[in-house]
């Protein structure tokens, strides 16, 4: 191809350039979401403890999750990234406590936090390494502390229902930011406070308010339970 014309290879230049930053980055924000562990477990499908032991009487990370702005998200970015658990082992003790799995076989979480890498992370390699995705999230639980806003506002794990506005509005005072709530069924089909959804920027700096809400809705008023 010829190229002697200044201004035609500008042109390609900057559409090189545009194609190859919006093939980097796919999204335009993350989800950051915590579970209640006692609404895993307390599900007809019910849960495992991990093989390190009962986790504390607090929310557990979930992920971290590029999304798009349309609602749409990508997944699975990158098979040749595949997770290496020797990239965190500085981590391990930290991802135990606020990061752990609930799935059956009971295990030690690698799976789970493998899964979350290959899914989500790799969509988000551009911004964040492996090391640093896992670094990152554990860094963002440590800023807000969700149990404590609920507490803060009278809302304890203790099996009562509390209506969902006020959940919204504790963690709003407690965090700065509007949360938005996913629900379950306990074992009796009760709707109850599953996870908690907040946003952070592109470039995974900090939280901000969210650009969009997934779909679905909880009742007006749900249960939450013990752990
Ligand atoms: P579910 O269908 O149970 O709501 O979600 C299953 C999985 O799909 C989630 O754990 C997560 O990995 C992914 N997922 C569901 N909704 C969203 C979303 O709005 N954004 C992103 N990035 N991932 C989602
Ligand atoms: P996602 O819903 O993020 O796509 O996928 C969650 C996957 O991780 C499922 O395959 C689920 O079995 C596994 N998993 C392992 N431990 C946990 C856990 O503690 N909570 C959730 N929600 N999923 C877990």
């Amino acid at each position: 191809m010829q190229s002697n014309n200044p201004l035609r290879l500008i042109k390609l230049l900057t559409l090189h350039s545009l194609l190859t930053l919006s093939a980097a980055q796919d999204f335009d924000f993350f989800y950051f979401v915590q579970q209640w562990p006692g609404s895993y477990c307390d599900t007809k499908q019910g849960c495992c403890y991990p093989s390190t032991g009962k986790p504390a009487l607090d929310f557990g990370i979930h992920g971290l999750w590029p999304n798009r702005n349309d609602g749409t998200y990508p997944s699975n970015c990158d098979s040749s990234n595949p997770f290496d658990a020797s990239k965190i082992s500085d981590l391990t003790s930290h991802m135990q406590s606020e990061w752990p799995t609930l799935s059956c076989p009971s295990n030690n979480g690698l799976t789970f936090w493998g899964h979350e890498w290959d899914k989500h992370g790799t969509c988000s390699e551009s911004v964040l390494n492996q090391h640093d995705y896992f670094a990152t999230t554990l860094s963002f639980k440590n800023e807000i502390n969700l149990l404590q806003a609920l507490k803060s506002a009278g809302i304890q794990p203790n099996g009562q229902k509390y209506s969902l506005s006020s959940i919204k509005t504790a963690i709003k005072q407690g965090s700065g930011y509007t949360p938005w709530i996913e629900c379950n069924n306990d074992s009796s089909g009760n709707s109850q406070l599953y996870q908690i959804y907040l946003c952070v920027d592109s470039s995974a700096s900090g939280f901000i308010e969210c650009p969009v809400f997934p779909n679905g809705s909880c009742g007006s008023s749900i249960e939450f339970p013990a752990f």
